[in-house]
């Protein structure tokens, strides 16, 4: 049985003080919340937000980390100093740091090794562009993605790894996938990690749809077989919009 990991993406959003009157909102209303939360504030907001999930089952998540512990990288933050304010997990090769930063499946694997060799948890989002599903290539992309993203990491690392399959055409766009075609290409990833670590770790991996999640479409979502969860955009900025996502019921 995999647990619902529902999970909030804030982007390039709120000051701290908004951050901080968010999470206040979800801590008070997701007291007994049996499914899996996280929220990922931006870097300026993860000390305030923190201060508020004390003693709170949701878990804080950063956006992004680089891909080394130290040194010399202006303008990067370390997965030390995410470890220092209780960040647990993080959101790793996000379609807009691969298309709106260059970054590369090959930087993606670092973050993800150095990630979980420093005992975080890892969500690593994968998923095709409009153009890449038009020429018929959304699962060969979505597996390269999910191979060179896993390349090197230990199969007992793999029980902190969460994938995130989020079609580029879908975020931000109102465009949800179909939960059907969702489900088909969550079956494809489970398949592609069957092969590379085995059925049984295939089976207990999370897969998080993600684009367009919104409170009328959740419980759709969940409903299908191979969709463990979801990482939310938008709909994860107001409180409004996203308890009832964090709180679906099939
Ligand atoms: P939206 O929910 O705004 O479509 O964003 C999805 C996303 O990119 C979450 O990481």
């Amino acid at each position: 049985e995999r647990r619902p990991f529902i999970a909030g993406n804030w982007k390039m959003h709120k000051t701290t003080g908004e951050a901080r009157a968010l999470a206040e909102a979800l801590v008070e209303n997701l007291k007994d919340c049996p499914h899996k939360v996280m929220v990922a504030p931006p870097f300026t907001a993860l000390s305030a937000v923190r201060e508020v999930l004390k003693g709170s089952p949701i878990l804080l998540g950063a956006q992004n980390m680089c891909s080394v512990r130290e040194g010399a990288h202006t303008g990067e933050i370390s997965v030390l100093m995410l470890k220092d304010l209780d960040v647990s997990v993080v959101i790793l090769g996000h379609s807009e740091r691969r298309l709106i930063y260059g970054e590369t499946d090959r930087l993606i694997n670092e973050k993800v090794r150095l990630a979980l060799e420093e005992g975080m948890e890892v969500i690593l989002c994968v998923g095709e562009t409009l153009e890449q599903r038009e020429a018929g290539k959304a699962e060969q992309v979505v597996e390269e993605q999910v191979k060179r993203g896993l390349d090197g990491v230990a199969p007992e690392d793999l029980s902190r790894v969460t994938i995130a399959y989020e079609p580029v055409w879908a975020i931000g766009t109102g465009r949800t996938a179909r939960p059907e075609d969702a489900d088909a290409m969550h079956r494809h990833i489970r398949r592609t990690v069957a092969s590379l670590h085995g059925t049984d770790a295939a089976e207990a991996l999370i897969i998080q749809y993600g684009g367009s999640v919104k409170p009328s479409n959740i419980k759709a979502l969940m409903a299908m077989e191979n969709i463990d969860g979801a990482l939310v955009g938008g709909a994860s900025l107001s409180a409004e919009n996203f308890l009832p996502i964090v709180n679906f019921h099939l």
